[in-house]
């Protein structure tokens, strides 16, 4: 069963059900495929909305990986198996696996140099990025644990914080 996204020319949405996508064409040529509200039988397919939120998860998360400068937080709740808002699990599209695939990896990559390039402080994290910006102590890019209130008070005093998603599978040995 194919369950399709389809509009007329008057712009109406509606669900198509088919036996498979050749159905479709096969109903369609033979104008058998027509809109509830207006029964024209112009139609045409609509891209999945899956496949369009996922496109839009992918350039969000590769934007926040340019400019990692500062220090750097890795901030628990917000991991990467986060589904992103109205994505539907139960019917992928093959693309919609790609996307999600490549996505996952631009992740890993920026992560793993991000752990390669700063210094682990811990739960000292809100402490000694405080020193830092103050000249207390050395300039370096650091990363740790902070607190939700913890990252607020520092971007108050304007000291630059990012939250990084830590995937589980790099948690373990660089740390
Ligand atoms: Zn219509």
């Amino acid at each position: 069963m194919k369950v399709l996204d389809l509009q007329c020319r008057l712009g109406h949405s509606f669900e198509g059900w088919f036996g498979s996508q050749a159905d479709y064409d096969v109903q369609r040529a033979r104008g058998l495929v027509t809109c509830p509200v207006c029964n024209d039988s112009e139609v045409t397919k609509m891209l999945s909305a899956p496949r369009l939120n996922l496109g839009h998860a992918a350039a969000v998360a590769s934007a926040s990986g340019q400019g990692a400068a500062g220090a750097l937080a890795a901030d628990g709740p917000a991991g990467p198996g986060a589904a992103p808002a109205g994505s539907v699990p139960s019917a992928p599209a093959a693309g919609a696996a790609d996307a999600r695939q490549q996505m996952q990896a631009a992740l890993v990559s920026m992560v793993r140099h991000v752990l390669a390039h700063t210094e682990d402080v811990g739960p000292q994290f809100a402490e000694e990025a405080r020193k830092i910006h103050y000249g207390e102590s050395q300039a370096r890019h650091i990363r740790g644990q902070a607190t939700r209130e913890e990252t607020e008070a520092l971007l108050d005093e304007g000291i630059e914080v990012l939250a990084l998603p830590v995937p589980d599978n790099l948690k373990g040995p660089l740390q």
